[in-house]
């Protein structure tokens, strides 16, 4: 156990990962390089069918970024300046940011303090007549609960924007025991391939998911500056391009993502049995519909205060440890004062409690059981 080193712990081990599927990446990442086809070559299409198929959804729009994803499917719903839309308050800022860059209002709810997905509650109270879509964040692995967005959704005639960035493979449970991929639920799903997500290219990459095909045309015309035919363009677009070498590589990948998801779920299942006991600690919820893909294996303590003295002392030790998130939205600068919405302290109670409460620990596909003993036993000599 005292052999491991703080070199060796990482939150992401990406090189590890890479290390075991070496000959197959650099074979595919070659095989463009040769044909020298970087920019919508054939294995950007092949990989957006290989992902259709994968979640069961009829169209994949490949991009450059899962924040394009978020701002192009904004802009495939044909928005007007001033229309809401509903984020919630405990979220990566991409969520939101791409929804005031479009003229939008973000219309910022609070979380449940289980599952730190967007409470449904909330979101009812929150619907205006300037309300045009829902936009859950499947935070940390596991999706919100989408069988009530829908019926919200269909009550009040919204659109849904699924930000499926840290839950690409999770699946979604329906009442009447349906199953669906996280992602191909609301009329729009967003993920990213940024590297440290659970399906991560080498750089920037992320794409756009949906059944519905006048969605699709519209996000793939909007992704290709508006473009209808080529020189002709019939809306202001985006350039967002996943490039060919990156879905080369996520061909690769994506081939292995179940066992990837595995892996996570061993170690999370690991880390929740050893905190069990634990008083300190509040283990993650799991969500009785969905399951949990674990990008995130999110603590929160018991008291706040010692919160970032843990942080530190593991640190100290070479254990790393993130904060994800430490400001809620509504205390960014950007968006404390956002058009004519003040927001204050208070506003979204368990957001800012889970600010100052969560401490995520290292999880990936590499980690294994004497390297989760050290950082165990390290986080509880620190209550001790
Ligand atoms: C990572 C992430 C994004 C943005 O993805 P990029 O590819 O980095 O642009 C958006 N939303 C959430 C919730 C994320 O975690």
């Amino acid at each position: 156990m005292e052999k491991i080193t703080s070199q060796n712990i990482q939150m992401v081990d990406l090189n590890g990962q890479y290390k075991k599927i070496e000959v197959e990446v650099n074979e595919a990442i070659q095989e463009v390089i040769n044909s020298s086809h970087f920019i919508n070559g054939p294995q950007v299409k092949a990989f957006a069918q290989d992902l259709a198929h994968y979640l069961q959804v009829k169209q994949v729009i490949p991009c450059a970024n899962g924040t394009d994803a978020l701002q192009i499917a904004l802009m495939a719903f044909d928005l007007k300046p001033g229309d809401e839309v509903i984020v919630p308050a405990f979220t990566y800022i991409a969520s939101v940011e791409v929804i005031a860059l479009l003229g939008l209002i973000p219309i910022l709810v609070d979380v449940d303090p289980n599952t730190f997905n967007v409470s449904v509650d909330a979101i009812r109270q929150a619907i205006t007549p300037r309300t045009k879509v829902i936009l859950p964040v499947h935070l940390f692995g596991q999706c919100a609960n989408m069988e009530a967005i829908m019926s919200i959704a269909k009550e009040h005639k919204l659109w849904v924007l699924e930000d499926n960035a840290q839950a690409i493979g999770a699946q979604y449970t329906f009442s009447d025991g349906s199953t669906q991929s996280a992602g191909t639920i609301g009329d729009i799903g967003t993920t990213s391939f940024f590297p440290s997500k659970n399906l991560g290219c080498f750089g920037d990459g992320g794409a756009m998911t949906t059944n519905n095909e006048e969605l699709a045309q519209n996000t793939r015309i909007v992704a290709s500056h508006g473009q209808t035919k080529k020189y002709i363009h019939d809306v202001i677009g985006v350039n967002s391009r996943l490039d060919t070498i990156q879905a080369a590589l996520l061909q690769v990948k994506l081939q292995h993502l179940d066992s990837y998801i595995e892996a996570r779920q061993k170690a999370a299942t690991y880390y929740d049995q050893a905190f069990a006991e634990f008083e300190h600690l509040k283990t993650p919820v799991r969500s009785n519909t969905s399951t949990h893909v674990f990008h995130q294996y999110t603590l929160q303590m018991d008291d706040p205060s010692k919160r970032d003295q843990l942080k530190e002392y593991l640190q100290k030790i070479g254990i790393p440890s993130m904060i994800y998130y430490p400001l809620p939205i509504h205390f960014q600068k950007a968006f404390k004062h956002f058009e004519n919405i003040e927001y204050k302290k208070g506003d979204f109670p368990v957001a800012e409690k889970l600010c100052e409460s969560v401490i995520s620990l290292p999880i990936h596909t590499e980690l294994n059981e004497s390297t989760q003993d050290y950082i165990i036993e390290h986080v509880k000599r620190f209550f001790n």
